[in-house]
């Protein structure tokens, strides 16, 4: 899956990129805070999507097991779930979130990858 291996070296170059620029002292402590957890998020999703490819259950939903659309793999190439299962879950983090506004819950914590 080059889609994949490409999103690789572009993690890679950022992550230098990230490392260069600290070095050189050009980012706040917070600019490298943020940029540390995206990048390491971005690994994650990427590890996970090899994992699953590497067990042939890439391109598949987690949730229906249905076939994920093509055209959204392509945009998404983390994407865990189908359009359905993922609104689905995105209504139910909305209704959490206004549940946790307005009783001062804790929303419990999703799964970061998508
Ligand atoms: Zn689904």
């Amino acid at each position: 899956m080059t889609m994949l291996a490409d999103r690789q070296r572009t993690l890679d170059s950022e992550r230098e990129k990230l490392v260069a620029a600290t070095t050189a002292g050009q980012l706040t402590d917070e600019e490298i805070a943020l940029k540390t957890t995206q990048l390491n998020r971005e690994q994650h999703g990427l590890l996970v999507a090899q994992e699953r490819l590497r067990t042939g259950r890439y391109g598949r939903c987690v949730h229906c097991a249905e076939k994920i659309a093509e055209p959204r793999l392509h945009a998404l190439p983390f994407a865990i779930r189908c359009k359905n299962c993922e609104e689905q879950r995105e209504q139910a983090e909305t209704a959490a979130r206004s549940f946790a506004a307005r009783t001062g819950a804790q929303p419990l914590a999703s799964g970061a990858t998508r």
